[in-house]
């Protein structure tokens, strides 16, 4: 038999290292013949610390909320005395149960989980997991047992068997489009990165994550590093680059621990280094830790800080795929986008493109949060709504409230309010409603919500961040965030509804990055929406 544990760092957070500690006592002490799996995140970070029991006969056993003290019985009612299970279904409140494994929907893989004791729609039905596959199975540096679930079979048959070029339309026709944000197609990016006849080309995988309540980054770095290091060679192959970075912001030491360790033995195996499984191709990745500044999320910003620079944006063009790193042709990819590319390349482009809807292809990691009732780390098809997110996915609004708005795609983004919850999430859809993907933030508000108060909050923190190169970017927020105060506190005035578009526009059209040119999103789609509260706060009237 095998208990997994999840080791993740939210797991972690949640106090799953001592259920891990306890579970060796007990197994242990007991002299059970039961391994102990560390696996990744599962997603279900509302269930967190959780234990599935796989025993050689029979189904498996997800128990959610675990605490040291319902270890034993756990375990032994597994293992030892079955009569003990009566006993445990009465005492855990939160048991969940893994029901089955099956390939109908869609021919992909996925999981039903329901609750037992209060049915609720699957939190893991709706989903698709591409990059986050076999999530709460694998070990996530054990690469045998990577290996043994297809894990490189990509990377052999890209380097084996295709041509750059091959790949490259592969990529192209999966439809993929950068996941970090800008949504920019991640085939063309290849090609231009190709076309360079510089023979020093960089590739970098961007792992800068620093929006408010998005962890997507971070989970997939921790729990497939394979999978992002797969990504990482036929990119690199594809576009003819035999050197790359994996730039990982400092304060995810978990992630740049496990990247650390997966990269010493990709090379031990001949996955990394000189002549790659035989086939000629050389790549050597490195890590390079950032320090932490929102803005080195954008290339630019994230190229230099590499170099040793001050993390500023620079003017583009000339964009990274013709002067980047060191002023050489550099490819940066989005960690999702890098993750999800070895089941493109092992699935074929139609695989891939059959999911999603319209221009927006594939799959979209997100990390779900805020007043929903089951947060987590989610994978979901384009396409999906929103209201099926927080319906389905996220078993609807906590403690009773009603769903008042969702603010996607973080600082960048915009919130669409509970009365068009049946836009479809794509890049295109949320774009119309004065949203955007962004990197995968979503936060579901409640009827207790201030939506000033929401879009004070993300103002204040790209204006933190705000790296000041830019007059807009750097006073036109700060302006608009003293408005935004003055809202707030009660101090409005007659003309500051306008005062904040005004500057908002020119914020958006003065600013160099993305960072200033989406900074009033959130600001620019809470007064579209819910201009009502704007004009009660200042006429004194909430
Ligand atoms: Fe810096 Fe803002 Fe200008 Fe971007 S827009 S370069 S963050 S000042």
């Amino acid at each position: 038999g095998e208990i997994r544990i999840g080791l993740g760092s939210c797991c972690v957070a949640s106090g799953s290292k001592e259920i891990q500690e306890e579970v060796e006592h007990v197994v242990n002490e007991s002299g059970l013949r039961v391994s102990l799996k560390h696996v990744g995140c599962v997603g279900m970070c509302h269930q967190v610390p959780l234990v599935e029991v796989v025993p050689n006969e029979g189904e498996a056993k997800l128990y959610a909320k675990v605490k040291p003290e319902d270890v034993k019985n756990i375990v032994e009612s597994h293992f030892q005395a079955p009569g003990l299970f009566t006993r445990l279904k009465n005492k855990l409140l939160h048991t969940v149960e893994e029901i089955q494994t099956d390939r109908n929907w869609d021919g992909i893989e996925r999981y039903e989980i329901s609750m037992r004791e209060k049915p609720v729609a699957s939190f893991l039905g709706k989903q698709i997991p591409i990059a986050t596959e076999y999530r709460g199975i694998i070990n996530p540096l054990d690469i045998n047992e990577y290996l043994s679930r297809g894990g490189f079979t990509a990377v052999e048959k890209v380097l084996n068997k295709m041509t750059p070029e091959e790949v490259i339309r592969e990529v192209k026709d999966s439809g993929i489009r950068g996941r970090g944000g800008a949504g920019f197609p991640s085939g063309l990016k290849w090609e231009l990165v190709k076309k360079q006849e510089d023979p020093e080309k960089y590739i970098i995988c961007n792992g800068d994550e620093g929006d408010p309540g998005a962890f997507m980054d971070r989970m997939l770095l921790e729990s497939y590093p394979y999978r992002v290091i797969e990504g990482m060679i036929i990119a690199a192959y594809a576009t003819g680059i035999n050197q790359g970075y994996f730039y990982i912001r400092a304060e995810y030491p978990l992630a740049v621990k496990r990247i650390r360790e997966a990269l010493t033995i990709c090379k031990a195996k001949n996955y990394l280094g000189k002549n790659i499984l035989g086939s000629g191709f050389d790549l050597d990745l490195q890590i390079y830790e950032g320090a932490g500044a929102f803005v080195c999320g954008e290339e630019s910003a994230l190229i230099a800080s590499i170099e040793g620079n001050r993390g500023f944006p620079r003017m583009r063009p000339p964009f990274p795929a013709e002067s980047g790193l060191w002023g050489k042709p550099t490819l940066v990819n989005n960690t999702e986008t890098l993750a999800q590319i070895s089941y493109i390349l092992r699935e074929r482009a139609e695989g891939f493109s059959k999911i999603g809807s319209g221009k927006s292809t594939g799959t979209k990691v997100f990390a779900l949060a805020g007043k929903v009732a089951r947060g987590g780390l989610i994978e979901v098809p384009m396409g999906i709504t929103i209201k099926q997110v927080i319906e389905e996915i996220g078993g609807g609004i906590a403690n009773g409230r009603q769903f008042k708005a969702v603010q996607i795609g973080g600082p960048s983004g915009g919130c669409i309010p509970a009365e068009h919850s049946n836009t479809p999430i794509d890049f295109e859809s949320l774009g119309e409603m004065g949203a955007m993907m962004g990197s995968g933030g979503l936060v579901v508000l409640d009827d207790t919500d201030c939506m000033v108060d929401i879009a004070r909050y993300f103002l204040s923190f790209t204006q933190e961040e705000s790296c000041g190169k830019c007059t807009f970017c750097r006073v036109g927020t700060k302006r608009m965030l003293d408005i935004l105060d003055g809202i707030v506190s009660g101090k409005g005035k007659k003309g500051d509804i306008e005062e904040l578009e005004h500057l908002a526009e020119w914020t958006k059209k003065g600013s160099l990055c993305g960072l200033g040119k989406t900074a009033p999103n959130p600001v620019l789609s809470t007064l579209k929406h819910f201009r009502d509260e704007y004009e009660a706060h200042i006429n004194g009237t909430c």
